[in-house]
């Protein structure tokens, strides 16, 4: 048992925080420069042209000789002293910027991201910002203008354009806006502008310039799909709030200009979005700004409407799906103030926002949440609570089932929750019921409870989702005489077969290969072993020949539109059965399903992974809340081997509540987090043995455990459960402490060791705080 003196906030940010540009007082006459590369320390440069250092802010871009190449780097202090042989150092080429691009407050947020996540600065600096603007766009919008010269004036005054009238009438209104007009504004009070425009350019009557938008020149939305602007926007078709939506909203307010982690939790369909969408409202009333996060899956084209529709206010979209240019001009309306909502995934928790006021961060408990594959490894969720904390204003949590890190919170007074009980229109919470499988043997994955469950459902109108958190045919291609097994050539895993295409694919690298029909070693038959959504797919379309059916998985919806048309397809009613993986817990609103099946439960139940139980039963609630309409009482079937598990049992009779007391009470007798604070060095090499040797040698130089360190203990090094990927071999140490500034001096302490025995061993490797999973 760990005790708990480490509190989330208030003793990580004196201890993790450091003193952001501390500033020397005695002149200094170096800028240290950091670079998108993964370097500890920033470059020092000297300022151009013998400008004092101090000339060029913080948070400005410069673009900087590296070698004998150039890059574009971020001014990130200003030194009296470098490391570096005074005479080596070299002048920046160019000063990017005249008002910095990244202003103090991002900077420090940017600042305690590199920190907290032991990330080199110049990196997350990077992964802050739209490419355009690493490639050195132009921070603010810039426009083309027209604009009337001194002998185009003069030759208005004495009529020398003679009968050429369209030229003369472009002349005169030239000559009423010195400072220039756009085309589009050109347009507006003369039409037929061109002709005469590109006839006087050639005589030097009229200049073309570029020049920054101001916010009166580029009026409206830039993002395109997006047409409600602050006119259309209907306030008006906002329901009247019930009374805990009411307190919950007042709480927010109440929290306006404070720090304050408000936690609401409701189920699906509560009325959570409706909360924000009022909190919001009145932060913009007052001429603040918000910024919402939401996880990747959600973020679909209704959500955005509905924002828009309900919001007097300019809206930036940011997520994975929007292009550069798209990207580049979210993020200059927000920086401008013009856009006064960003809403947006993950890195969106960096977007600039001036007089940002509120920040939401909806299903907070969302893995998607976590950056995991390469960069930066933070938490979108945890950054947005540390930046609400150094604005001093207040971050709202949303979700149905919290993560067990802010339930620790909320328990411990550090959150405050908000609780919304289901609406009165709203449909009872589904009745969950397990259906044993040692009694009812599967057929084709299905038992038979469940096949006449969902006949009856389907015979009284309502819809059915059929979650299995697998996609493809099956996960194992079996040879039924000499028991081979199709292996993925460059992982230790099996591929997954993908009956539609006729392929074997392997889900961790990619691999692909056409489906065999025989085994390749004895050339007996080959069949498919086990569930997946395409097999359940077929076997449902067997069973019920008359009924539509849709799948949503990754292999059916690549893409925004697809993920669109078929979530489309179940709320119009279209499709009477969805089969899908983890896709279909995620924020959808189907009104009409009234029974939901979970196939494959036990996975998450004896899972070694710590969080799997956690992730289990967010995956029962959140696709429960999909089930029951108007007063007709959803049902849920769990599908399971072992009915009398605590976990489940807890679950079917309190509830999340009571799930997540047992399943936390585990967590802090084995000391997982949230009762300890972890950190995970993962490697990999492409020699059998290399990323062990390394993680060994690490381990040798860690630090000693003098009284600073607190308790830390090191863990491993163990080859990860997936050991060999893609054709590299992967192993991790587990670094883990109850105190989490002891581990973030440990890591300090240890980081010039990691650094030097990765480049002597040749391996990659990335540490991970907070990981979400340690396999
Ligand atoms: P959640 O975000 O918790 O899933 P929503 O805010 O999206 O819930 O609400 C679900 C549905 O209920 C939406 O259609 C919403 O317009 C409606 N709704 C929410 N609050 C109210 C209310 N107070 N009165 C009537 N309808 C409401
Ligand atoms: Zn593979």
């Amino acid at each position: 048992m760990v005790a708990l003196e480490a509190d989330w906030l208030s003793t990580d940010l004196s201890t993790v925080t450091r003193d952001v540009a501390a500033e020397d007082l005695s002149a200094p006459c170096y800028l240290r420069v950091a670079v998108n590369a993964p370097l500890r320390n920033g470059f020092d440069y000297l300022p151009p042209d013998g400008r004092p250092a101090r000339d060029v802010p913080l948070g400005s871009r410069v673009r900087v000789p590296i070698g004998r190449r150039t890059a574009i780097g971020i001014v990130i202090g200003h030194a009296t002293q470098s490391a570096v042989d005074p005479a080596a150092i070299k002048p920046v080429h160019e000063v990017l910027d005249g008002r910095p691009l990244l202003d103090a407050q991002l900077l420090r947020l940017l600042h305690w991201t590199a920190d907290y996540y032991h990330h080199p600065l110049g990196e997350v600096l990077a992964a802050a910002l739209p490419k355009s603007l690493k490639e050195g766009a132009p921070a603010t919008a810039q426009i083309a203008i027209w604009q009337i010269t001194p002998a185009g004036a003069a030759a208005l005054e004495s009529g020398a354009c003679g009968r050429a009238q369209a030229q003369a009438a472009l002349l005169t209104l030239l000559a009423t806006h010195p400072q220039g007009m756009s085309g589009a504004q050109i347009a507006r009070l003369l039409s037929g502008w061109r002709a005469p425009a590109r006839a006087l350019l050639p005589r030097g009557w009229v200049a073309t310039a570029v020049v920054e938008a101001s916010e009166a020149a580029v009026p409206g939305r830039e993002v395109p799909g997006h047409p409600a602007g602050p006119a259309q926007s209907d306030v008006s078709s906002a329901p009247a709030l019930s009374p805990p939506q009411a307190e919950a909203v007042a709480a927010v307010a109440a929290s306006a200009g404070r720090y304050e982690c408000l936690v609401l939790r409701g189920a699906t369909g509560s009325g959570k979005t409706e909360v924000y969408l009022r909190a919001a409202a009145a932060v913009i009333e007052r001429g603040g700004s918000v910024l919402m996060l939401v996880p990747e899956i959600a973020l679909t084209p209704q959500l955005v409407e509905r924002v828009s529709r309900r919001l007097p206010a300019d809206i930036a979209v940011l997520h994975s799906g929007v292009g550069d240019a798209e990207r580049l001009a979210a993020w200059r309306r927000a920086r401008a103030g013009r856009a006064r909502i960003v809403l947006g995934t993950r890195s969106a928790v960096f977007a600039p926002l001036t007089d940002l006021q509120l920040i939401i961060v909806d299903e907070e408990h969302d893995g998607s949440y976590k950056q995991y594959d390469g960069g930066c490894r933070y938490s979108g969720r945890d950054v947005a609570v540390i930046r609400a904390h150094q604005l001093d204003i207040p971050v709202l949590l949303g979700s149905a089932t919290p993560s067990f890190e802010t339930l620790h919170n909320a328990r411990a007074g550090r959150y405050r929750e908000l609780l919304l009980p289901r609406r009165e229109d709203q449909a009872p919470a589904p009745q969950l019921v397990l259906v044993d499988l040692r009694s009812h043997t599967p057929r084709q994955g299905l038992a038979a409870p469940v096949t006449q469950a969902i006949r009856r459902h389907l015979g009284a109108g309502g819809q059915v989702i059929v979650f299995i958190n697998r996609r493809g045919y099956a996960p194992t291609l079996l040879c039924t005489a000499c028991g081979w097994v199709a292996p993925c050539p460059d992982c230790d895993a099996r591929l997954t077969v993908h009956q539609g295409e006729s392929q074997l694919s392997c889900h961790h690298c990619g691999h692909r290969r056409p489906l065999p029909d025989a085994c390749p070693r004895c050339g007996f038959r080959v069949k498919p072993v086990g569930q997946g959504t395409e097999r359940v797919e077929q076997t449902l379309r067997e069973l019920f020949p008359a009924e539509t059916l849709t799948r949503l998985d990754r292999d059916t919806a690549t893409g925004a539109a697809d993920l669109e048309r078929i979530v489309d397809s179940v709320q119009t009613g279209a499709a009477r059965i969805l089969v899908g993986t983890q896709m279909v817990t995620k924020g959808h609103h189907f009104p009409g399903v009234t029974l939901v099946v979970v196939l494959n439960a036990d996975q998450g139940l004896f899972s070694v992974d710590f969080r799997s139980a956690e992730r289990l039963a967010q995956t029962i609630v959140q696709v429960a809340g999909r089930a029951g309409r108007e007063q007709q009482r959803g049902e849920v079937l769990i599908q399971t081997e072992y009915p009398d598990h605590p976990l489940l049992q807890s679950l079917l009779s309190g509830g999340y509540e009571a799930f997540a007391t047992t399943a936390m009470a585990e967590r802090e007798a084995a000391g997982w987090p949230p009762y300890s604070r972890l950190a995970v060095l993962r490697a990999s090499s492409a020699a059998s043995d290399g990323a062990m040797r390394f993680l060994a040698a690490v381990r040798q130089q860690a630090p000693a455990d003098p009284a600073g360190h607190g308790r830390v203990r090191v863990l491993g090094p163990a080859p990860a459960l997936l050991a060999r990927r893609a054709g590299r071999y992967y192993a991790q140490l587990l670094i883990e402490s109850a105190e989490r500034a002891a581990l973030h001096r440990f890591i300090d302490d240890w980081q010039p060791q990691i650094e030097k025995l990765a480049r002597l061993h040749r391996v990659r490797y990335a540490l991970d705080v907070d990981p979400l999973d340690v396999q």
